[in-house]
């Protein structure tokens, strides 16, 4: 560790004595939810995995750790269009429409799944099913239960689904959809002041900009790992522009903090903008040259964006679920229109 990260953990700790940061929900989160567990590994955890979608932490604990949604919480439950349901992660079809039935149970239940598309596992008993393409959890399958004429219920969580209608509701399910990331101090800020704003679907707190793969909150905490503190900001860009959130993002946090934003000090609350392609970067720049034009030091670094990594469950949502209001995002205009 060099002299510059020592002094900045230093300033990190009389940020906490002062009482602004966010010390006690998070460090009791983090307990609970970090576990001791070992997330140093890397390899080949990308292998074979092109195109498959990215997950919330919610869709990870069924699909990847083999959990179960609360009954009659899930999005396909009580959902009667016709069309097929299709697996979250990979994509591949996997039940038509026409063999789902109402179970009564809370889940979806379908008497048939579409030929191959699902692989039955014993386990402990019973028999669950996974997605044969990507091997995502799926449910557990029965039989003998007399529920229809098949005698089969496959029992799924809506989490590992997702569903393309059929025919004429098919045109409009096509929505158009863009993605930004905004690193700029503490996520629980910047999503909450780019949520809700026009155009925008979904903000995603997260980590981008480092070398290890999923990454937690602890580790990242300990700013060795070089990501950033990020937002993984969805949107429609029929109704927003790339150059209107990030104008509200250079207005919500302050660019000219180096290696900190307000109280909370580290690389891994750098200012950052990770574009996608040449065209955000040369949007960023030009809105870089407006701010320096002004008078603004700006510091913000414009880095390529790589993989997301969503973070902890916890993190999601942080102000509207706690009713806080941000301590160190407040929006501040700079551009002068
Ligand atoms: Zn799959």
């Amino acid at each position: 560790m060099s002299a510059c990260c020592r002094s900045l953990v230093v300033l990190s700790a009389v940020a906490m004595l002062g009482g602004a940061c966010r010390s006690t929900d998070a460090t009791r989160a983090t307990t609970v939810a970090s576990g001791g567990e070992d997330n140093s590994m890397s390899g080949d955890r990308n292998e074979g995995r092109e195109g498959w979608h990215e997950l919330t932490p919610a869709e990870a604990a069924v699909i990847e750790e083999g959990g179960t949604e609360r009954a009659f919480t899930g999005k396909y439950w009580d959902h009667h269009a016709d069309g097929t349901y299709v697996c979250k992660r990979c994509g591949a079809p996997l039940f038509a429409s026409d063999t789902k039935f109402d179970s009564g149970t809370g889940w979806p239940s379908f008497d048939d799944a579409l030929p191959g598309a699902v692989r039955e596992v014993s386990d402990w008993g019973r028999t669950e099913i996974v997605c044969a393409k990507c091997g995502a959890h799926l449910g557990h399958v029965f039989r003998g239960e007399r529920m229809t004429e098949r005698n089969t219920r496959h029992c799924v969580n809506s989490a590992s689904l997702d569903f393309q209608p059929t025919g004429a509701e098919a045109a409009p399910a096509k929505e158009a959809r863009a993605d930004a990331y905004f690193a700029g101090g503490c996520f629980w800020g910047v999503e909450h002041l780019l949520e809700g704003q026009p155009g925008v679907i979904d903000v995603v707190s997260g980590y981008m900009g480092g070398h290890l793969d999923q990454p937690g909150y602890k580790q990242v905490s300990s700013g060795t790992t070089g990501h950033a503190e990020t937002v993984h900001v969805v949107y429609d860009p029929t109704k927003t522009t790339y150059e209107a959130l990030a104008k509200r993002f250079f207005e919500i946090h302050d660019p000219t903090e180096r290696g900190h934003q307000g109280p909370d000090y580290g690389p891994q609350y750098r200012s950052a903008i990770f574009v996608t392609d040449a065209e955000q970067r040369r949007v960023i720049e030009g809105l870089i040259a407006k701010l320096r034009a002004r008078g603004y030091d700006v510091v913000t670094e414009v880095e390529p964006a790589g993989k997301f990594w969503p973070a902890e469950e916890y993190h999601q949502d942080y102000y509207e679920r706690s009713g806080k209001e941000p301590y160190c995002h407040i929006y501040t205009p700079r551009f002068g229109d």
